[in-house]
């Protein structure tokens, strides 16, 4: 089986200063996911690789340059999930740590739970000697002014994350599929600006904003989370796969009737157990990139697919 890598950048109305940064995030982000893949590594290590490098990116609003909750906080959400035997892990509302995604990944591995919140979140990863930054370090100077943004015009009625506020956009999510065949899916979050305190988004929901089964495909999603949740969006496509549509007919059909049925848009990328790609959004723009061989394609404007031939990519 040829490897292949897919990330996003988050769904929404994309300012235009931000997507070059959106751009060169998933690009190398992608890249990173790769290199583990080509060297024989499982699509887990690549999808929490892929993932905490864009926890990592100030273009992202996931780990540093999450947005903020009313109380100008960031309280991130991640969930991972296995393809071979559906195990899954995810936190929410977790505090003061770099990378969601490798707590969601140690709930998967050692505890017998699924999802782990706030205070207990944070106690957990202290106990598996997860680093914690300190308070407020996680804050962005783009992330206040759009909560400042966000006090001043309102947003609870958006439909579009981003959408008159440009400080919203760009959860991040990634789907693998390794030589073996076995397939995985990440996404982290910092939710939406302006969110309630202790509000949990889709993103740590497996189901809504992570899926993954070897039997049909690996999905992660974003954009407006409460819309993703109630059509259980990741698993929505994974069953239109499981009853015979393509990777992309799959994801452009669940997400198009989404929108239609509760107005809100969002996006997600999409592998299916074939490896065939799907990759769509109702929303004005989602950055997303994959590599297959020496293969990098990406975009972030409707019907946009960008090659570049990557030489040597290890
Ligand atoms: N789905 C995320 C949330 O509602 C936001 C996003 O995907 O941009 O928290």
């Amino acid at each position: 089986m040829s490897p292949i890598i897919l990330v996003h950048g988050g769904a929404g109305d994309v300012p235009d200063e931000r997507v070059p940064a959106k751009i060169s995030g998933v690009k190398e982000s992608a890249r990173i996911g790769y290199s583990i893949l080509q060297k024989g590594g499982s699509a887990l290590d690549a999808v929490e690789a892929a993932v905490r490098y864009m926890e990592d990116g100030e273009a992202f609003n996931a780990g540093y340059g999450s947005v903020l909750n009313l109380d100008g906080e960031v309280e991130m959400d991640a969930s991972i999930m296995v393809g071979s035997n559906l195990t899954a892990g995810a936190v929410t509302v977790v505090k003061d740590i770099a990378h969601p995604i490798s707590l969601a990944r140690l709930v998967m591995e050692k505890t017998p739970h699924l999802l782990l919140a706030g205070a207990g979140a944070n106690r957990f990863a202290k106990e598996q000697g997860v680093p914690s930054v300190p308070p407020g370090s996680l804050v962005t100077k783009y992330a206040q002014k759009a909560l400042e943004e966000f006090k001043r015009k309102g947003g609870d009625d958006r439909t579009e994350i981003g959408h008159n506020n440009p400080g919203d956009v760009g959860t991040v999510g990634a789907v693998a599929i390794d030589s073996k065949g076995n397939l995985a899916a990440a996404t982290s979050t910092g939710g939406i600006n302006g969110k309630m305190v202790g509000r949990s988004s889709d993103t740590c929901m497996i189901g809504s904003g992570t899926y993954a089964d070897d039997n049909t495909a690996a999905i992660s999603t974003t954009g407006h989370g409460e819309t993703i949740a109630k059509y259980c969006l990741a698993h929505a496509i994974a069953k239109e796969i499981e009853h015979g549509k393509s990777a992309q007919n799959a994801t452009t059909d669940v997400l198009e009737k989404m929108t239609e049925r509760l107005k809100n848009t969002a996006g997600a990328i999409t592998i299916s157990k074939e490896g065939d790609l799907g990759i769509y959004f109702t929303s004005k723009r989602m950055a997303w990139a994959y590599q297959k061989e020496d293969n990098l394609h990406y975009g972030i404007e409707r019907n946009q697919d960008t090659t570049e031939i990557i030489k040597n990519s290890s």
